[in-house]
Formats: structure tokens, C-alpha cells, sequence
């Protein structure tokens, strides 16, 4: 399931503008502005759009940049990812291909970054801690490359490959779902359900 090019442009427009009406973004993009209400209504539910945020200059604030590299045990790994997400400053947390994780902690001042190393430090499964300041930034778009020619595809919810053909769809909640197969729609509606009942007990 490749994105088609009223998807591809509308994300192209939205990420340069994302306060466009919709009959602006309509006529740019060439379509009517029910259809342009629905690609973006659709592209949420895809989950492609993840939100809309209001951008601000971390530096103009007088924030400090640090890139935290979180070497440990991956038994832990779920715990410690739930832990490290809950601290405030921190501003991304990604997965690198050699199981470390990458964090980029935001800070006004170096007591409070001293802080997070402590906690950090102390979290079961962390054995080692690198740090960096970013001294300098020289590109950070918050855009991503969509022109149609990219070939960007939507993955299954479920199982995460591509989805070749038509998607199969599950309406859970009033939203739409994408799965690959018959069979990842019924292990994701399976699990979907599983941590609804999780969150919904106290
Ligand atoms: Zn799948």
C-alpha cells in the first residue's frame, strides 16, 4: 500500500504549513475539499500525521543539548524504556542497531542534567552512560522527504512490513486500523483489546 500522490502532497504541504485551511490545502493539492478533509482524516488514522505541534528554538530559551547513549541489559529493556520516557527533559529516546539506547535530554542548567544521570545511573539494567553536548546545530527540519517519487509505503499496525495490495482494515473505537493479512488484524484486535483492559483497570 504506497501512499498515493493527493497523500504525498498533501503531506508535502501540511509539513511546510500545517495551519492551512483546508480549502487552501484543497485547491493546492488539485482536489475538492471534502477529498482533501478526508486524505488528512485518513493519514491520522494512518497514523503517517502523528500531530501537530507548535515548534520552539530550545536554544532562543536557553536550553542546553545533550545526546545520551544508555548501554545495558536488554532483559530490562521494557521497564527502563518506560522509566527513561517519564523523565521530562528528556526530548527523544531511540533504539540503535547495537541494542544501545539514544536519548536526547533537553536541560536549562547542568545541576539538572546531573540529576537525570543519577537516575539514570541507579535504573536496573543501565551498566554504562555516555554523554555529548550539542554544541552546534546545523539542520533540524522536522520535515520529512514525501514527493511522491520516494516510494513511501504504509506498514502493517500489526506486524510492521509493508503492506502489499489492499490493506485490511479494523474499525476499533470509531478509528481505522491497517493491517497486511487476516491474520495480523486478529492478533492486533487481540492485543488492542488486551491493553484497553490493562489501561481501563486501575
Ligand atoms: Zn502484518
Amino acid at each position: 500500500m504506497e501512499l498515493s500522490e493527493t497523500q504525498a502532497k498533501v503531506l508535502e504541504i501540511l509539513q511546510e504549513d500545517p495551519r492551512i485551511s483546508m480549502r487552501r490545502l484543497a485547491h493546492r493539492v488539485g482536489v475538492s475539499t471534502p477529498t482533501a478533509s478526508a486524505t488528512v482524516k485518513e493519514l491520522e488514522e494512518l497514523g503517517v500525521i502523528s500531530g501537530y505541534k507548535t515548534l520552539l528554538d530550545a536554544g532562543k530559551l536557553g536550553l542546553h543539548t545533550f545526546h545520551l547513549r544508555i548501554h545495558g541489559d536488554l532483559r530490562s529493556w521494557e521497564d527502563l524504556v518506560e522509566s527513561i520516557v517519564g523523565i521530562n527533559e528528556v526530548h527523544t529516546l531511540r533504539e540503535l542497531d547495537d541494542g544501545s539506547l539514544l536519548a536526547e535530554v533537553l536541560v536549562p542548567s547542568l545541576d539538572i542534567l546531573d540529576g537525570i544521570m543519577r537516575r539514570l545511573r541507579v535504573l536496573v539494567g543501565v551498566e554504562k552512560l555516555e554523554v555529548s553536548r550539542v554544541t552546534g546545530e546545523f539542520k533540524n527540519s522536522g520535515t520529512v522527504q514525501t514527493d511522491a517519487a520516494t516510494g513511501l509505503s504504509i506498514d502493517c499496525f500489526y506486524c510492521k512490513k509493508k503492506i502489499a495490495g489492499n490493506p485490511v482494515k479494523l474499525e476499533l473505537d470509531h478509528r481505522k486500523h491497517y493491517l497486511c493479512c487476516r491474520v495480523c488484524a486478529s492478533e492486533y484486535e487481540a492485543k488492542y483489546s488486551r491493553l484497553k483492559d490493562k489501561a481501563g483497570s486501575p
